[in-house]
């Protein structure tokens, strides 16, 4: 399919992407690896009369830690996450995640960002960001504001970015000593979008307890969720078999899947009761190095 007419802007600086922005206003949209505006735009679901691609923006691709946090620049591709040794070392939630989205090629080109900013549940990247605490940076006009990822999800391919604002970087707290991560999803065929997906994050303290956990779900709600009752009914408890069973439970009472060709919801919600298990299991191991 041919997407619809639309001229196209190619700005070298933020300041000149947010101007354009502001000029064409609801009609404009931000091009970043193109992955999903793209084939939206072929399948006519979006019509945007103004392309505004940020890809000649200096400085915008780095993944490194820095006063305290992991600060991942908003057009960072999937494939640089998956490649950097940093990632695979300290965060290996987040290589979890990124080596699961899709295929080589697309994660040439997609972006962290695009991916957050996008606001579909599907993507991988949001149950991830709930998980391990992230905040975003959203730069406009009146310059940068930072957004905490929970209250970055609004609705179905909605966020709280404002129609003039770029996410330039996302930010993820350094995590301390005996922290651990992991991100399980079951998908139809490599490359497929998560029919359930699990994200958790864990750090233990001296007694090998639960001092932090977060847990975030993809594709079983409106957008990425968080599951609170399962996070408050661990943290302060070890990690035994019993306690993961009963935060398993938990999460899948708090997911909100919808039946759809991946399956009724019942089959969701026992999706999400695995994954919690394994991802739980997984992210204490990995804290227990
Ligand atoms: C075959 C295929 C399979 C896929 N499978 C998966 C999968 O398994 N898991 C998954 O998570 N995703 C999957 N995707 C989606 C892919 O990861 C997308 O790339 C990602 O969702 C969007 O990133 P992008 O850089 O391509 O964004 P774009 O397509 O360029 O933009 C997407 C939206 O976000 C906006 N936007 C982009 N960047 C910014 C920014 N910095 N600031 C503000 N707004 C911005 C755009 O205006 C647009 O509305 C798949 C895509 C394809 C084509």
């Amino acid at each position: 399919m041919i997407p619809p007419s639309f001229e196209y802007f190619r700005p070298k600086t933020i300041s000149e992407a947010v101007a354009l922005l502001q000029q064409h206003g609801d009609e404009a949209k931000i091009l970043s690896g193109g992955q999903s505006l793209i084939p939206m735009m072929k399948l006519r679901l979006a019509r945007p009369g103004f392309l505004i691609d940020i890809n000649r923006i200096a400085g915008l691709s780095y993944i490194k830690e820095d006063g305290g946090f992991l600060k991942i620049g908003g057009l960072t591709r999937e494939a640089e996450l998956e490649a950097s040794s940093l990632i695979r070392s300290k965060y290996p939630i987040i290589h979890d995640t990124a080596s699961v989205i899709a295929d080589p090629q697309v994660r040439n080109l997609a972006t962290v960002g695009g991916n957050l900013a996008h606001g579909d549940p599907a993507n991988d990247h949001g149950a991830t960001m709930l998980a391990l605490g992230a905040q975003v940076v959203a730069t406009g006009a009146k310059g940068q504001r930072v957004i905490r990822i929970e209250d970055f999800f609004v609705s179905i391919f909605e966020t709280a970015l404002k129609h003039d604002e770029i996410l330039t970087e996302i930010q993820v707290p350094i995590p301390p000593a005996k922290s651990g991560g992991a991100y399980f999803k079951l998908e139809r065929k490599v490359g497929d979008f998560a029919t359930v997906a699990v994200a958790a994050q864990v750090t233990l303290d001296g007694n090998g307890a639960c001092q932090k956990v977060g847990i975030g779900m993809t594709n079983v709600g409106a957008t990425p969720l968080k599951a609170k009752k399962a996070e408050d009914f661990l943290r302060g408890k070890k990690l035994d078999e019993a306690g993961i069973n009963q935060a398993a439970q938990l999460a899948a009472d708090e997911s909100q899947p919808s039946p759809d060709l991946r399956g009724p919801a019942e089959y969701k919600k026992g999706l999400v009761q695995e994954l919690t298990k394994r991802a739980l299991a997984s992210a204490l191991k990995r804290a227990s190095r």
